[in-house]
């Protein structure tokens, strides 16, 4: 299918001309008709898929029928987080380019009163987090009754921040005679009660998980010779150098490398920064501005590898990222799949490797379970990590550590299961991850790797397939009061 069998004007298809695609995705294929007809969507998709253009393309074209009054927007973009929202309005930018339409970014961490003078002009569309937006509207320098187009993008992370309150308030401040459209990655029970609240018979849209995260990610996983019961220091010491082997015997071109916590965030940044790497670190404790220059910085090349945490693993859009590290296994199993998919995407071959110590082989079973394969050891060129984990997995200390700690979750979910008290002990169930804070190693070593023609190493043979089905509801109606 074209692009032009969709439905949209001729200006936005030269957008599209100019950004480089030629096929439209399956979700912009099945939204974009949709969107331009006036129903509500409710859309089953992952960052990765095109899903921004899907609602992005329509709105722009509908929006051109329009006129803008000042502090009155006509449509209204939700998400969860700065950096989506960003993400989102640069989008708007490349697909309206042909267009004079006008947009208010209002997230937090900015300046307010830039954002209230952007609305006094009168934007088309308003792309915003939900706390921002609220307390922009309590300030009175807003009105959404005007609002006739809403989107609801990333439903299921906005419920994992706690946003849902906030959302359910501003749509409340939204007229009943709108167009929803609501897009989550999964659809929880508690994301369909939500979506049955704001949408009336919507056009219901499943795509499968990107292509991209499934197949063209080679990923690889390096157990450290380590248990929980080694000093914090050393674990991470270790993880580090285990890091570097990996880089040397890759053609890291760029990499975001993800750790569960900001303090270690720091200390891998300067280990790093010593042994020669370019480096830049982003995290959720530093200012708005602050973050997004770094990550200007870093899709500029300005530096190879940014060190953040979770802040930067949803949705952020990365072209051609060569390589994402988990310095850390990521707690949530849903975390891993976000944090690698910023790799390997739009069709480029990716990789994803990472570091994990025998305390970690829940979460990584959680994960397997989730991507419907095991991790697969990552071989290097020189066999010397798969020694390691040779030596490692093999070892009696290694087996011990995992049977004592299965047997006490075991026995602590036996302990639940028939509904007896809580001791202390089940209550402080050991942490999954690695504590720690480390002093950093001395000793200057180069960064080897500049190759921009990354190959890849090595390839699994396991592959996941995800179906990619469509269901059409049955018609709903709004019942009465909502
Ligand atoms: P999204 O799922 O919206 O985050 O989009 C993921 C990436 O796919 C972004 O880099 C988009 O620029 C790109 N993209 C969106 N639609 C298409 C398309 N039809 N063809 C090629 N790339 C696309």
């Amino acid at each position: 299918m074209d692009f032009n069998e969709l439905g949209l004007g001729d200006y936005v298809l030269k957008a599209v001309e100019d950004a480089g695609y030629t096929t439209p995705t399956p979700i912009q294929q099945q939204a974009i008709p949709i969107v331009l007809m006036g129903r509500d969507i409710l859309g089953c998709a992952q960052t990765g898929t095109g899903k921004t253009a899907s609602f992005t393309l329509p709105m722009i074209d509908i929006l051109a029928s329009g006129r803008a009054k000042a502090r009155m927007p006509r449509s209204l973009i939700l998400e969860p987080t700065r950096e989506l929202a960003a993400q989102v309005a640069e989008n708007f930018d490349t697909y309206g380019r042909y267009h004079k339409l006008s947009k208010a970014l209002l997230i937090g961490g900015s300046s307010m009163n830039n954002q209230m003078k952007v609305i006094e002009r009168g934007p088309d569309v308003l792309i915003a987090t939900p706390g921002r937006l609220l307390d922009l509207f309590d300030r009175g320098h807003l009105l959404m009754s005007d609002v006739k187009t809403l989107v609801i993008d990333e439903a299921d992370r906005m419920l994992d921040m706690g946003f849902i309150p906030d959302v359910e308030r501003i749509v409340s401040l939204i007229s009943p005679i709108r167009q929803t459209l609501f897009f989550s990655a999964t659809m929880a029970p508690e994301i369909r009660c939500l979506a049955d609240k704001f949408l009336i018979n919507p056009k219901e849209i499943t795509v499968a998980r990107p292509a991209t995260s499934a197949e063209t990610i080679t990923q690889g996983l390096v157990m450290i010779a380590l248990t929980k019961a080694d000093h914090p220091d050393k674990i991470q010491k270790e993880k580090r150098a285990a890091l570097r082997r990996i880089i040397a015997d890759q053609d890291v071109r760029d990499a975001l490398i993800f750790c569960n916590r900001k303090r270690d965030i720091g200390t891998l940044y300067l280990s790093m920064k010593k042994h020669g790497y370019s480096v830049g670190q982003l995290h959720g404790d530093m200012t708005q501005p602050a973050r997004m220059e770094m990550l200007k910085r870093f899709k500029n090349n300005e530096f190879n590898y940014l060190i953040c945490s979770d802040v930067a693993a949803r949705g952020l859009d990365i072209p051609a990222l060569s390589h994402v590290f988990n310095f850390d296994v990521p707690n949530q199993a849903e975390d891993y799949v976000h944090r690698i998919g910023r790799t390997g995407r739009a069709g480029v071959q990716g990789h994803a490797f990472t570091i994990a110590i025998s305390e970690d082989i829940n979460s990584l079973k959680a994960i397997s379970k989730l991507i419907g394969k095991k991790i697969p050891l990552f071989e290097d060129k020189k066999n010397s990590v798969l020694k390691d984990i040779k030596g490692h997995t093999n070892s009696k200390k290694f087996k011990k550590s995992v049977i004592v700690r299965e047997t006490k979750l075991k026995k602590s979910r036996t302990k639940k299961n028939i509904g007896s008290r809580k001791t202390n002990e089940q209550q402080n169930q050991p942490d999954l991850n690695t504590p720690s804070q480390s002093k950093t190693t001395k000793g200057a070593k180069k960064n080897q790797r500049t190759s921009k023609n990354e190959t890849p190493k090595k390839t699994s043979n396991e592959k996941i397939k995800f179906g990619d089905t469509e269901h059409v509801p049955a018609f709903m109606q709004r019942p009465e009061g909502k």
